[in-house]
């Protein structure tokens, strides 16, 4: 029998390559034959959501039957009261992996150049190489610190639309405080959009966060319920900024990408500060004793402000090695991909419990022939 004819795929997608941004621990777990894998791999939240959120969730599910209120209109008051502008200045999305890509759809066209720092969140690469637009990246810091001068740079070298910055940022936990993000965002292009990913936010040191200027149309921000408020697998993140920028998101996004379980459960959780603020302290403290588990094993770590910390294993071939080490002791963490931070492993901050079985899995594996790098 003849073949039926084969349509082609749209030749931007044909040229994809078939990876992913992430393999996620399921995967692991399928191909490992393990199904009980500590996971302080993906920057979860060991603590969970708030109990009010749990509630708002149950209670939600009795009408999962309809659809959720596509302005997420709710939500959207309460945060924009928090944040002390009106709601045209935020949309909401299905975390920020999904506004990540609108950001790109909304302010570069295909052919387009878009910044970032190699070995950032790759979810960014991912949408601008999915769309077509082009990716220009600028190496960190050896101390594992964003170059912002030399980003401002590549954005006017290469008359980017759009810079993709994490803040803190993830994989190396630093921070810029708001006095250097001003200097930043002023030293950008006038035609470039800087696009501020916060997901660790509410970890960044009190008060450095930079204030909010609904009046500048060119910073986009992003926030999500997935890391401090312990919601990833629901789904829920936002964006902020001026209006006509949201409203250029507001035209070509999914209506019902943001579910009516996570718009109830997001909107009890952001209101539940106290349980945000244990979670905060409590990963303060998981922080400080994974700093003196390294120093212990004699292992330098990267200073972080965000709900992880890098482990310097000296090389790329060692840490790639502690992974799979890690792997075989049930334990799954990831490792930033590109130089000069790849012979790192970045470790989620554990509830206590999990940080001391986290502890005698490390120190085991690197106690195996090879495992750790001469002193330097
Ligand atoms: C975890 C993470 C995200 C993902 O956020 P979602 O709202 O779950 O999509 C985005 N950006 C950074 C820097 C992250 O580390």
């Amino acid at each position: 029998m003849k073949a039926p004819p084969r349509p082609p795929i749209a030749p931007v997608v044909a040229a994809l390559p078939a990876s992913r941004p992430f393999i996620a621990p399921e995967e692991l777990e399928r191909t490992s034959g393990r199904t009980d894998l500590l996971r302080l791999g993906a920057n979860e939240s060991a603590f969970g959501p708030s109990p009010a959120a749990l509630a708002a969730m149950r209670a939600a599910l009795e009408r999962i039957a309809w659809y959720g209120d596509p302005e997420s209109v709710d939500l959207r008051a309460a945060l924009a009261r928090s944040l002390g502008c009106g709601p045209e200045h935020i949309v909401c999305g299905g975390g920020i992996d999904d506004l990540l890509a609108l950001a790109v759809r909304v302010f570069t066209s295909p052919g387009d150049a878009a910044v970032t720092t190699l070995g950032s969140y790759p979810t960014f690469a991912y949408h601008v190489a999915g769309y077509g637009a082009r990716l220009v990246t600028v190496p960190y810091a050896a101390d594992g610190t964003l170059q912002l001068s030399e980003l401002a740079r590549a954005a006017a070298d290469s008359r980017a639309r759009l810079l993709y910055l994490a803040n803190p940022d993830n994989p190396s936990g630093s921070f810029a405080d708001a006095g250097a993000l001003a200097a930043f965002r002023a030293a950008l292009p006038p035609e470039c959009v800087l696009l501020l990913d916060e997901a660790y936010a509410e970890f960044a040191p009190a008060g450095g966060i930079a204030p909010f200027d609904a009046n500048d149309p060119g910073v986009v921000r992003t926030r999500t319920f997935s890391k401090a408020y312990g919601l990833a697998g629901a789904r829920l993140g936002y964006a902020y900024g001026h209006a006509e920028a949201i409203g250029g998101f507001n035209k070509i996004r999914n209506q019902y990408a943001v579910n009516r379980v996570a718009q109830a459960g997001a909107l009890a959780a952001f209101g539940d500060r106290a349980h945000v603020a244990r979670v905060v302290s409590e990963t303060a403290a998981g922080r400080a004793e994974y700093r003196a588990l390294g120093e212990r094993l004699g292992l330098a770590t990267l200073p972080s402000h965000a709900n992880f910390v890098c482990f310097d294993l000296g090389s790329r071939e060692r840490a790639e090695a502690m992974v799979e080490a890690l792997l075989l002791r049930g334990v799954f963490v990831r490792k930033p991909g590109a130089p000069p931070l790849d012979g790192h492993i970045r470790v989620t901050v554990g509830t206590p419990d999990e940080r001391a079985r986290f502890a005698a899995a490390f120190s085991e594996a690197l106690a195996a022939p090879g495992a750790k790098p001469a002193p330097h």
